[in-house]
C-alpha cells in the first residue's frame, strides 16, 4: 500500500461533501481525468448517503467511516456505518430495490458502473461496508 487516510464523520447528509472532496482530493494523486474523479466523487457521495439515511436511518449521532487506499494505479474506497445492516446484501444491490417508495433504488448502481469493483460486506444489527475499487 502507497497511501491511505481514514476520517471519521458524522451521520448528517452536511457531511456527505466533505467526504466526496476528501476522496476526490486524495484520489487526485493518481493523476485521473476529471471524469474520473467525478465517479468517484458520485460513488463516494452514493455509499455515504446510503450509510446516513438506511444504515443510521436519519439519526444524526452515527459514526461514518471513510477510508482510501492506493495500491499502485488502484484506487480502494471503503465507506462502513455501525448501523442497521442489510438482511439480503445479493437483493439490495439488484437494480431499482428499495426499502424506502420515496427513492429509485439505483445508489448501488451507480457505484457499479462508476468503479470497477463494487463488494458489499453487511450484518444486520451491526453494520455495513462497501469497498470500491477503480
Ligand atoms: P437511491 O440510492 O436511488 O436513492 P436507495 O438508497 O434505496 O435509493 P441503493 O442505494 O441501491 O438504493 O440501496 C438499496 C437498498 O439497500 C436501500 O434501499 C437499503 O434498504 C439498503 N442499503 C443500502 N445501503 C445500506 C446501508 N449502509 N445500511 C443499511 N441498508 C442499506
Ligand atoms: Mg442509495
Amino acid at each position: 500500500m502507497d497511501n491511505c487516510f481514514r476520517l471519521e464523520i458524522l451521520s448528517r447528509p452536511e457531511n456527505v461533501g466533505l467526504a466526496r472532496v476528501a476522496v476526490s482530493a486524495f484520489a487526485a494523486q493518481l493523476d485521473p481525468t476529471v471524469e474520473e474523479l467525478e465517479e468517484v466523487k458520485g460513488a463516494v457521495s452514493e455509499a455515504v448517503s446510503n450509510a446516513i439515511v438506511h444504515g443510521y436511518q436519519g439519526r444524526p449521532d452515527g459514526v461514518v467511516v471513510v477510508e482510501a487506499f492506493l495500491n499502485g494505479d488502484t484506487l480502494e474506497v471503503h465507506v462502513e456505518d455501525r448501523g442497521k445492516g442489510i438482511e439480503d446484501v445479493a437483493r439490495a444491490m439488484e437494480p431499482e430495490y428499495t426499502t424506502d417508495p420515496q427513492r429509485l433504488g439505483l445508489g448501488f448502481n451507480f457505484m457499479r458502473f462508476w468503479m470497477d469493483e463494487v463488494e458489499v460486506e453487511s450484518r444486520p444489527g451491526e453494520g455495513t461496508r462497501v469497498i470500491m475499487r477503480k
